[in-house]
């Protein structure tokens, strides 16, 4: 029993798709696929409720979803009969959305809540297209939309956790019934709904979260997460030319290289898995006979301390003043509480006697400076703000506890004229991060793998 998962990417057109549905066919084992929307079709619904719109022009839209879902509809399937149901199911779908835009324009009202339902279209869609085409070749495919099958949320719209324990005695009575009809259920990734039925999203890729969660939900023996890149990689390919792919990594490592940077997964995707030791297989649908990286449960032996480095390029530091603001009870929680409750992520901080400096995306900075100085009038005395920062995040098990690592990277840095600072080593015993001006950002990254990958 293993769930399959397949992004966007690998359904931009007819030959990919061919390709997902070879690599489906390809063995009898009863497994669950877990879809994307097809590439491009969630920033294009993102797009389309960015502005205020008229209502030709949602008929316009509406007619652009159409046409790029039949075309590869024609494309993939022979059958007339498969091809008319699956244009029956998608129009309906279609009409569905078309409302729900018109409802937006006709209430001048674009709430949380309506943002995440219009944006589950992209992958109620994909997964008719796929299930038609998955059906042309024999093979007994049942599109099922995730808020029917029962993924249940804790309703933070956006970027929801999932409930675990409700899913599971949801989801799992279904797909074994589904396995018993000798079904193949292909499932929409990216949302499920709250207890009282709202949709709610995982956040962008968040369909990695839900395979993951159907994985914990059926007790897979495998969860194998396809892409179209080859797994996790020792840096970016497209910084380090000489970047290695990496075969084995452990729960933590690949949390954490996700958390920081690397987007081969969402960065929640081991959570659910590691629950039930499931491993997690990252793969390439245009190698399939190459096997990527394999996440595991136990740490993984490696001759190599650090095992791949990953970045964030538009960080932003903020650091708040105040006499004794870094030694008063509480106050730290205070802050981080006032930022995530505006939904800011903090990435790291580090507190003196006169200060907390905290390490945020660029792009919420004007947000954090107006949370803190709004709340914290009396505590915080005055905010400073850093930009053009990166994050750097070396990674590998154990590399925090492995004495003269930390002091071997800053002395190559050091030595390049590279400025370092919010040094994070404690935080995780396998992640150690850090910041450097942007324009050094590729330089370091360069530098630090020449030296522990050679090359
Ligand atoms: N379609 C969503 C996105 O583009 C979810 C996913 O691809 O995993 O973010
Ligand atoms: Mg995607």
């Amino acid at each position: 029993m293993k769930v399959l998962k397949f992004g966007g990417s690998s359904l931009k057109d007819g030959p990919s798709m061919r390709k997902v549905g070879a690599i489906i066919a390809s063995d009898n084992e009863e497994k669950v696929i877990v879809l994307s929307a097809i590439q491009g079709i969630t920033d294009a619904l993102l797009e389309f409720m960015s502005k205020v719109r008229r209502e030709e022009e949602v008929q316009r839209f509406v007619g652009s979803l159409r046409d790029r879902h039949f075309k590869i509809l024609v494309e993939v399937v022979g059958s007339m009969d498969i091809k008319q149901q699956a244009v029956q199911l998608l129009t309906d779908k279609l009409v569905r959305l078309e409302r729900v835009l018109y409802g937006i324009i006709y209430l001048e009202e674009l709430t949380p809540r309506t943002r995440d339902l219009v944006q589950s279209f992209g992958e109620r869609m994909s997964v008719i297209v796929l299930s038609a085409m998955l059906q042309d070749m024999g093979v007994n495919a049942v599109p099922i939309e995730a808020d029917e099958l029962g993924i249940i949320t804790d309703g933070q719209f956006g970027s929801a956790t999932v409930e675990m324990e409700l899913t599971r005695s949801n989801v799992a009575p279904r797909i074994h019934e589904m396995f018993r009809q000798k079904e193949v259920p292909v499932v929409t990734g990216f949302f499920g709904k709250t207890p009282e039925g709202y949709i709610t999203l995982f956040g962008r890729n968040g369909t990695d979260y839900s395979a993951s969660i159907i994985a914990n939900a059926i007790d897979a023996d495998a969860l194998e997460i396809w892409k179209d890149v080859d797994g996790f990689m020792s840096a970016d390919p497209k910084v380090v030319q000489e970047a290695i792919p990496i075969p084995a990594l452990s729960y933590e490592e690949a949390a954490e290289l996700s958390y920081f940077g690397a987007r081969v997964l969402h960065p929640r995707t081991v959570e659910p898995a590691k629950e039930k030791d499931i491993i997690i297989r990252v793969r390439n649908v245009f190698k399939p006979e190459y096997e990527g990286t394999a996440i595991c449960p136990t740490r993984v032996e490696h001759s190599r301390v650090i095992k791949s480095i990953s970045s964030m390029p538009n960080v932003a530091m903020i650091k708040a003043y105040g006499a004794g603001i870094g030694s008063k009870s509480g106050v730290l929680s205070e802050i981080s509480m006032l930022l995530s409750s505006a939904e800011i992520n903090v990435y790291s901080a580090a507190t003196s006697q006169t200060c907390i400096s905290l390490l945020i995306e660029e792009s919420d900075l004007e947000r954090a400076e107006n949370v803190l100085g709004e709340a914290k009038k009396g505590v915080i005395d005055r905010i400073e703000t850093f930009r053009d920062i990166a994050l750097l995040c070396l990674v590998g098990e154990g590399l925090s506890q492995r004495e003269g690592i930390a002091g071997k990277v800053f002395s190559i840095v050091a030595a390049n004229g590279i400025n370092v600072s919010l040094i994070s080593a404690g935080a995780s015993a396998t992640a150690l991060t850090f910041t450097v001006r942007r324009e050094d950002l590729a330089m370091t990254t360069r530098t630090i793998h020449q030296e522990f990958f050679g090359g």
